[in-house]
């Protein structure tokens, strides 16, 4: 694929959502950090009902370590994974008192140093609140670009690489949300709906579903 082609490319899907965002309910770093966490293997729908209930009682660092293990867990048992996320969540809480002055890191060391922080919530975190260009991969971003060929890779790092290094500077910021949300209802992993897909003449899918 072409770097005419790329651009193009993010120019629709710039057009069809100017201002993209993430789905995760949040109003503060440490709100989107703690979203984020819960998100690993779980819809942004599931975790959203639980932090609706979770961030009226507690949504800083000190009131979640207040809360303890099994008080947080009651907020989030209907979340995947939610005993070691509780455990996790709890140390990272402690840790942020600890050494950051109970504020979120803008460093991707600091962050990646956080219990239940890996380099993909780290890259959300750091792009989303701190407006830096990072590439979370997800599942959805290693479909669309691998099957569209922005930047095809065999594993979530090499994606990440390519597409930090080929889509054009003025789109780096928002490219990951545009690329989640076209993953999510368009490019679907199953059946993708390139029939009414708005970048469907400048895709290099082969198999692409146009009935
Ligand atoms: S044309 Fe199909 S495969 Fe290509 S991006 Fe659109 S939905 Fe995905």
């Amino acid at each position: 694929m072409n770097q005419t082609i790329r651009r193009q490319i993010f120019e629709r899907l710039r057009e069809q959502n100017p201002h993209p965002t993430t789905e995760l309910n949040y109003s503060t770093p440490f709100e989107l950090l703690i979203a984020v966490i819960l998100s690993a293997q779980a819809t942004d729908k599931g975790v959203n009902k639980a932090t609706a209930k979770l961030y009226p009682v507690a949504n800083t660092p000190e009131a979640i370590v207040a809360l303890g293990e099994e008080g947080l867990k009651s907020y989030i048992k209907t979340i995947g994974l939610f005993n070691s996320k509780a455990a996790n969540i709890i140390k990272t809480c402690q840790q942020l008192i600890e050494l950051h002055d109970s504020q979120v890191p803008q460093d991707r060391a600091a962050l990646e140093a956080l219990p239940g922080v890996g380099r993909k919530t780290a890259n959300v975190v750091l792009n989303t609140v701190f407006r830096q260009p990072t590439m979370a991969v997800d599942t959805h971003i290693f479909r669309v670009a691998n099957r569209t060929r922005i930047a095809p890779g065999k594993n979530v790092l090499e994606v990440e690489k390519k597409l930090l290094r080929f889509i054009p500077k003025e789109f780096l910021l928002d490219a990951h949300h545009w690329l989640i949300l076209h993953g999510r209802y368009t490019c679907l992993a199953r059946s993708p709906r390139c029939g009414s897909c708005i970048i469907e003449d400048l895709c290099e899918y082969r198999g692409k579903n146009l009935d």
